[in-house]
């Protein structure tokens, strides 16, 4: 089966940034930590990417949902499981 991401509703992130500070807790995102568990290319002042246009697979939702994730989830049960990830954070 193939999924495009266009075919996707948003994912509704809020922009908090909580996510790229804490790239060290997650075996997938640990190589991009700076050194004190956030990402190297986050942007304090503006709490951005520094490289949003060319960002790692791992870090854009809907693509990687779409390489890895589509065959065994709906993509509305992964934006539920992540929203909530990101409120626990
Ligand atoms: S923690 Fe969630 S809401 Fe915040 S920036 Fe990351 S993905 Fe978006
Ligand atoms: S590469 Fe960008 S989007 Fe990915 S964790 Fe780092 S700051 Fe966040």
């Amino acid at each position: 089966m193939t999924v495009a991401t266009d075919g996707l509703a948003p994912f509704p992130c809020n922009g908090c940034g909580k996510c790229c500070q804490l790239v060290g807790r997650s075996v997938e995102t640990a190589w991009l930590d700076r050194g004190d568990g956030a990402c190297r290319h986050f942007d304090e002042a503006s709490r951005g990417c520094t490289i949003y246009a060319s960002r790692p697979l791992v870090c854009r939702v809907q693509d990687y949902y779409v390489q890895h994730l589509a065959e065994r989830l709906p993509w509305p049960e992964f934006v539920k499981i992540n929203l909530e990830i990101c409120a626990s954070l």
